[in-house]
């Protein structure tokens, strides 16, 4: 398994073949799921594949092709869903057993999206519980294995998703990022993730964690696939009231243009806690750019710091009152009890883990009476005081450049049973949820143990366009040649 997605085929290239009939998107489907069969005992990527559904959807779009119809720019690209995405019929567990038996009525918005561009749903993926964890060892189904090394992990929660991509299972996939959860992932498994701007992408049909930080972005295998993803996926949606009201730039034209002139700010506060190797591909990352016409510019960003905190009472807060609605009368599972109240008990008692259960507590907690203007209340001042150094920061750079992840994959278990280790994966990603703002990861070559190392793209609110423009500069010397 090479750690350079560049060697795995592009849904780019894939829809153009099957888009001018030179290739059958029945084929496509059928040579995915033989790679599928082949590795996915090892890895574990799915919690449902969909085997007869994607052959006929590709079936479908064969017809139309033959018919000389256009299915659209995503024509015969296989996908992987996370399964915390609503598909209408078909099972959505959020890896937990809560939800089991439940079936959406309806589909996600991404989700349509997606089948009406001509995309081929091939599952649904693994993730840690209802999205909580970084390493998707909290999924009730069993962990995912990272395809660079089965013993360890892929990252998370999006953890199948990526894994998805890269053990070439599909050529796309698509997460949820509350606090790191597509770009960590993404690092760990060598392949490019992106957290849009909040509300550049619908969350309608995205089962919630933290409302005021979920997104959804994808997993591809080039920059240039991940523009095409959101160019397809974002936009307005009526059907989600923090959707934003305006059409975006395509991002497909953006990376056409190079980084001459843009500034990249090096944020000389940062927390520290990155492994060497991480910080060595840091440091080419930047002068990668600086050979490619950019200027480099300290930054500070001093609330940056204050981020993992502020993140573990909001997101718990927001948690515990989202996941309230599993009661075991409206959703899924239900264990029967003497009266109702005994049965609300019970049921949650059962249906949710260790890690779901503890973030519902801190965040009733950090909510209850005397304790939210001391907990929650000075969290969200924090959270403010990020966005205002943000906005401070993005005066003087066009975008910022840190570590994904303090470190490559993890075995399975070395953050044990010590939570805090585990919430510290995110340290690089969680601010930039707090501010609203986009962040992506870049492959960037490997590290310890030849595993994959990613750097982490951060830009002003909307402004992907120079988030990819720096994204697909990486891409492009990494690939020329310079390690
Ligand atoms: N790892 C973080 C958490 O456990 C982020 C999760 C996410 O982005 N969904 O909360």
């Amino acid at each position: 398994m090479s750690p350079d997605s560049s060697s795995r085929p592009t849904a780019r290239a894939v829809a153009a073949e099957v888009r001018d009939g030179s290739r059958k998107a029945l084929d496509v489907v059928e040579q995915h799921l033989a790679v599928i069969a082949a590795r996915e005992p090892e890895i574990h990527a799915f919690n449902v594949v969909l085997a007869d559904e994607a052959r006929a959807a590709a079936v479908k779009i064969d017809e139309m092709v033959s018919a000389g119809e256009d299915p659209g720019p995503l024509t015969g690209v296989t996908v992987a869903l996370k399964d915390n995405m609503c598909t209408r019929g078909v099972p959505t567990t959020c890896s937990s057993k809560i939800l089991a038996g439940w079936l959406p009525p309806y589909d996600a918005t991404v989700v349509h999206k997606l089948r009406d561009a001509g995309a081929i749903v091939v599952g649904k993926t693994n993730l840690d519980e209802f999205a909580m964890g970084s390493s998707t060892e909290n999924s009730a189904f069993g962990p995912t294995h990272n395809p660079h090394d089965v013993t360890r992990v892929p990252g998370g929660s999006s953890g199948g998703s990526a894994a998805s991509v890269a053990a070439g299972f599909t050529q796309v996939g698509f997460g949820s990022d509350t606090g790191g959860s597509i770009r960590q992932p993404a690092a760990l498994c060598g392949v490019v993730g992106v957290k849009p701007t909040y509300g550049y992408v619908s969350r309608y049909g995205l089962i919630a964690f933290a409302s005021s930080l979920d997104q959804i972005g994808p997993f591809t295998n080039s920059v240039e696939d991940a523009a095409l993803m959101l160019d397809v996926i974002g936009g307005h949606d009526p059907l989600d009231s923090t959707s934003i009201p305006q059409q975006h730039p395509s991002l497909r034209e953006a990376i056409q243009q190079d980084v001459t002139g843009l500034r990249i700010g090096r944020i000389t506060d940062l927390p520290a806690g990155a492994d060497a190797d991480v910080v060595e591909r840091l440091e080419v990352a930047f002068d990668t750019l600086r050979a490619a016409g950019a200027t480099i510019v300290d930054v500070q960003v001093p609330a940056f710091t204050f981020g993992l905190t502020a993140y573990y009472l909001i997101a718990p807060a927001e948690a515990s009152s989202n996941l309230a609605r599993y009661d075991g009368v409206r959703y899924g599972m239900r264990v029967e009890a003497a009266d109702t109240n005994a049965m609300y008990g019970v049921t949650r008692a059962a249906g949710f883990g260790e890690e779901v259960k503890r973030r519902i507590m801190l965040g009733t907690y950090a909510l209850s009476a005397g304790y939210y203007d001391a907990y929650y209340g000075k969290a969200l001042k924090v959270r403010r005081l990020i966005s205002d150094d943000f906005e401070r920061a993005y005066q003087h750079a066009d975008a910022l450049l840190t570590p994904t992840s303090p470190s490559v994959a993890f075995q399975f278990g070395a953050k044990g049973d010590n939570p805090l280790a585990m919430y510290l994966c995110d340290t690089y990603t969680i601010p930039s949820n707090l501010s609203g703002q986009p962040g992506m990861n870049v492959p960037f070559g490997t590290g310890a143990h030849g595993l994959p190392v990613g750097v982490q793209v951060l830009a002003g609110t909307l402004q992907e366009p120079t988030m990819f423009r720096v994204a697909a500069a990486l891409e492009r010397e990494l690939s020329g040649g310079l390690q």
